[in-house]
């Protein structure tokens, strides 16, 4: 396993079977997984035993974080990455102590969030914790607790936490084909090292214009200057940049109960747009401000209308709450003075396979581009029906895990306790983070997902103590 100082799983854990601890498996070591650890090891629960199991051997990365270009930044201020809610400068005091960018208000290379998980982890760890850096191939119900299967063994634990994250994009269509395995197809827009070794003097398609394609179009374009990249979208709108702003949240009059509609929210949100301009205040303030009540107004919404919602204000939505980092936003606008960078809506039509290049047609465009690879930028695959995981599918055969109505995410209650295909809670089994998207619709970043771990480790003690 590589560098990580916190203990391995067996001897711990063959010593816990038997000194009658309670035990918390949790399924993924990325942000949320980690979170989700370190709040139970910050908790007084001294009778509670965690192991992360990690699938690829290192702990924090994660898809978001195990990014290893260093001009991929977070997409959010230091000030709102603490691990920790109620002590808002821990990453910003960790900063400064290792010797990074002390500012409140600086995005830091997305790696060195890692990092810092990593050590905040250590710094809470003793015989409490124990990692696995295996894969789970199974979580199986049992009298008192589940079975969590992994490396050919099996392990006990009373309560299990799902943080299996983001999965990698279902495979990209063109004009309703999937497109071929080819050397030009780069269906893994996260493999940072397969996208630096293109050509120098590559064209390269990017399907999708979110931040994803952002941080590959920074990686591309950034070190070669003969490299051509055309970004390709339905609406073909880029991720907003963020500002200094003067006032951090507007607090807008929403709602106080009942249901809405997605029209009403679009009407809200024009209109607090408008009244914070004519008081001098920039629209990402409103957005801000909408924030703390946007997990209550998507419940409020139900399925009909959030469905409505996805179809008509999604996408406006998400470039203005996932906005990109002021520098990276200033690197993107000069490739695309310099001429390097396009920015094409309407999407892939369709994408003819010639061996080691291809030629895409794009939807609103006469002429066709010539590529050396298209990056898959379309966001991760949400739909756990059409999983390749091997856990997932595993789940959602025997009916434990079920995607909810939308198919962002899996049926659960907003704590994030799952419910079966039949609606019935499993006790004891949680999931954390992206997996609650359908049921809470703002749970990917970690301001939400460090809320969730910590609500987590007030409620695991008791899940496990009634399990037993
Ligand atoms: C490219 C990108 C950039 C982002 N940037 C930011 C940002 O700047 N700020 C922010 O707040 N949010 C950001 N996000 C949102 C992001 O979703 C969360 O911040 C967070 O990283 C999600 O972490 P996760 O652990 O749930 O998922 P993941 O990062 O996907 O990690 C899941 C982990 O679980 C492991 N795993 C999965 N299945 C198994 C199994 N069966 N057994 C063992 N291990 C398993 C995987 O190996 C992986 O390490 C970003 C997201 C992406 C995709």
């Amino acid at each position: 396993m590589a560098s990580t100082v916190v203990p391995e799983a067996p001897p711990g854990q063959q010593q816990w079977q038997r000194d009658g601890a309670r035990r918390v498996a949790i399924v993924g070591g990325g942000a949320s997984g980690m979170l989700t650890a370190i709040h139970l090891l910050a908790s007084r629960s001294h009778d509670l035993r965690v192991t992360i199991h990690e699938a690829s051997g290192v702990l924090g990365r994660g898809i978001a974080y195990g990014t290893t270009d260093p001009r991929h930044l977070l997409n959010v201020r230091s000030r709102h990455m603490s691990a920790f809610p109620d002590i808002p400068s821990d990453l910003v005091e960790w900063a400064a102590r290792t010797g990074r960018e002390p500012d409140a208000q600086a995005f830091l290379p997305r790696r060195d969030y890692a990092a810092y998980l990593t050590e905040t982890l250590e710094r809470l760890a003793d015989d409490r914790l124990a990692v696995s850096p295996t894969r789970v191939d199974d979580v199986v119900a049992v009298p008192g607790g589940f079975e969590v299967h992994s490396a050919g063994e099996a392990t006990r634990a009373e309560a299990v936490v799902l943080a299996y994250g983001n999965q990698t994009p279902a495979r990209l269509e063109a004009g309703g084909q999937p497109l071929p395995d080819a050397p030009w197809h780069l269906a893994d827009p996260w493999d940072v090292e397969r996208i630096a070794a293109l050509p120098a003097d590559a064209t390269v398609v990017l399907a999708g214009s979110g931040l994803t394609a952002v941080d590959t179009a920074i990686t591309l374009l950034d070190d070669a200057p003969g490299r051509r990249v055309v970004m390709a979208s339905r609406q073909g709108l880029l991720p907003e940049p963020h500002i200094e702003q003067s006032s951090t949240a507007w607090l807008s009059p929403v709602p106080v109960s009942g249901p809405v509609t997605a029209d009403q929210l679009a009407e809200l949100f024009r209109g607090q747009v408008e009244a914070a301009r004519r008081q001098g205040v920039d629209w990402r303030a409103v957005v801000d401000g909408l924030r703390a009540p946007t997990q209550s107004l998507w419940q409020r919404l139900g399925p009909a209308e959030q469905r409505r919602f996805l179809a008509s204000y999604a996408r406006e939505w998400e470039v203005r709450r996932h906005r990109m980092a002021p520098g990276v936003a200033d690197r993107i606008a000069a490739y695309r003075t310099e001429g390097r960078l396009e920015l094409v809506a309407g999407g892939v039509r369709a994408v003819e396979d010639h061996g080691r290049r291809c030629e895409v047609h794009l939807a609103e465009r006469p002429d066709s581009v010539w590529a050396d690879a298209v990056v898959n930028c379309t966001g991760p695959l949400t739909d756990v029906s059409r999983t390749a995981d091997p856990l997932l599918a595993t789940l959602v055969r025997r009916g434990t895990l079920a995607p909810d109505e939308l198919r962002l995410g899996v049926t659960c209650t907003p704590d994030g306790e799952v419910l079966d295909v039949s609606g019935q809670p499993v006790p004891g089994l949680f999931v954390v983070g992206p997996p609650r998207k359908g049921t809470l619709w703002e749970t990917t970043a970690v301001p939400e997902i460090r809320a969730q771990a910590a609500t987590l480790a007030h409620l695991l003690p008791e899940v496990c103590r009634s399990a037993g």
